[in-house]
């Protein structure tokens, strides 16, 4: 008699950097454990390309099944309120989508456990009535989240603007953070971003468990103080296990667009770590006078590029957040400067649509990442080996910059002089040239060198990471049955 696979559900919030690594961690639950897992995705009335491109991929294994909830009509939700910002648009949609999740999770045979996303915790309240176990993942650094659980103390404490405190906040087990690195969502505590973020921060005790997209020898520190110290212990609630699984990034990516192939053609034809990739993850945009120092900053460095450009917007940020990998209707010539796709002819690759990022950041020609900073993209580079140029937009990109720069030592930050509202040319000249041919970028190569075999051991067998989701899967296969 054929046994049946013991039947977990995952569900991720909408961003694609959310999405991407927990479908990573649903198709290791089916490959390496034997799982059958129901995919569960928000979906709205508004297409996305890049979310179909990954959803569709043959690579997925046949046990994974994805489940797209009911779509939201945003328009309904967000009533074409522009002041509505990133988090809380991202919220209201995932409170409203998961209206239908009772149902779907009955639907589909009520799994023996949910694992679910950080702004995403609604659904434990619908776990509960289910009396399905809540797991989180967290797809964020370990000193990420030692700083999301302390929150709710910082909170309680601190009776001013985080951003007006004289000193930088100490959270124990983390380098301290300097409040210029804050989170836009943190810095004015009257707005309702802030207010959604503490309400997920304050939730995340209430998981089964706590699964972070790290590994112990990244972040030692951080991982021993969030298991160890007593502070966090009191912060209201007691923390639950917290289990470090990754670096979980995508091994391959299916290679199907004109964009994929160009890209890879291209690179091909380069020397040995030679090209500098610029990408801001897939939201991230610049404004326009920004974007066009970098193009010039860039062709001053006269180093090989290939560059996943965006139209720009008004401010930098997150401009592209909710079209995320669509095509670019625009042609990159109307917004780059004048002459200069023709000028860096044969040394550099624009292109203005989704980018193949891991497969470029794996290929060899590749030599540098000038990055966002987003998590995903911090552990591709490094489990690539390749240096970055640390240009953090939005969410907490500007503290993994920080931690990027000074804890790990593998990456740059160009300076912004003061007074100036963008980063000038000529200082990204010097650190893409730092970055790719001179010293400073030899010692950050081999250190992420040394960081990408300690990534590979992390998931090898038996060791830290691989063991520790083994123990909990082991437990679901055994205690849920
Ligand atoms: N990505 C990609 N091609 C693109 C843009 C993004 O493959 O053109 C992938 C990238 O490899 C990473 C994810 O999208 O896995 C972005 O996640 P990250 O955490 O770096 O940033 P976010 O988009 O969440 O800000």
């Amino acid at each position: 008699m054929k046994v049946a696979k013991p039947h977990v559900a995952v569900l991720p919030n909408m961003g694609l950097g959310h999405l991407i690594p927990h479908l990573e961690l649903a198709k290791r639950l089916v490959v390496h454990h034997g799982f059958h897992v129901s995919f569960l995705v928000i979906t709205t009335n508004e297409p996305s390309a890049a979310q179909d491109r990954l959803l569709c991929s043959p690579h997925l294994p046949p046990d994974l099944h994805i489940v797209r909830l009911p779509p939201v009509d945003v328009d309904k939700i967000i009533l074409d309120n522009d002041d509505v910002l990133v988090l809380t648009r991202l919220c209201l949609i995932t409170s409203e989508s998961f209206r239908s999740l009772k149902s779907v999770l009955i639907d589909i045979g009520k799994p023996k456990a949910l694992v679910t996303d950080l702004f995403a915790t609604q659904a434990f309240d619908v776990c509960k009535e289910l009396s399905i176990p809540a797991y989180l993942y967290s797809t964020t650094s370990a000193a990420f989240n030692a700083f999301m659980l302390y929150l709710p103390k910082l909170d309680s404490e601190v009776k001013c603007e985080f951003i007006d405190l004289p000193e930088p906040i100490q959270v124990p087990g983390c380098s301290p953070i300097r409040t210029e690195d804050l989170l836009d969502e943190l810095r004015n505590r009257k707005i309702d971003d802030y207010k959604w973020f503490l309400y997920h921060v304050s939730r995340l005790p209430l998981a089964s468990a706590i699964f972070i997209n790290s590994w112990e020898d990244l972040e030692p520190m951080t991982i021993k103080s969030i298991k160890e110290n007593p502070l966090f212990k009191q912060i209201p609630l007691p923390i639950p296990p917290v289990y470090p699984i990754g670096p979980l990034i995508r091994q391959e990516e299916t290679l199907s667009s004109t964009t994929d192939l160009e890209c890879l053609e291209w690179l091909d034809k380069q020397p040995p770590d030679s090209v500098l990739f610029l990408i801001f993850g897939s939201g991230g945009t610049l404004s326009f006078e920004q974007q066009t120092e970098l193009a010039l900053g860039l062709e001053l460095s006269q180093q090989r590029f290939i560059w996943a450009v965006r139209k720009p917007t008004d401010t930098a940020g997150a401009g592209a957040f909710f079209h995320a990998g669509e095509v670019n209707e625009n042609d990159p010539n109307v917004y780059l400067p004048q002459g200069f796709l023709k000028r860096t002819h044969g040394v550099g690759l624009v292109v203005s649509s989704w980018a193949p990022q891991v497969s470029v950041l794996g290929h060899p020609s590749t030599g540098g990442f000038l990055s966002h900073c987003g998590w995903n993209s911090v552990l591709e580079s490094i489990v690539h080996g390749v240096p970055m140029i640390a240009w953090p937009l939005y969410a907490e990109q500007r503290m993994n910059a920080t931690w990027l720069t000074e804890d790990f030592g593998i990456a740059v930050k160009p300076k912004m002089e003061a007074g100036e509202t963008v980063i000038r040319r000529e200082e990204i000249e010097r650190v893409v040239r730092m970055v790719m041919e001179g010293e400073e970028g030899k010692v950050m190569r081999s250190r992420v060198k040394e960081l990408k075999e300690s990534a590979a051991k992390a998931l090898e067998s038996e060791s830290c990471s691989y063991a520790s989701l083994s123990g909990v899967v082991n437990h679901w296969k055994t205690a849920l049955n």
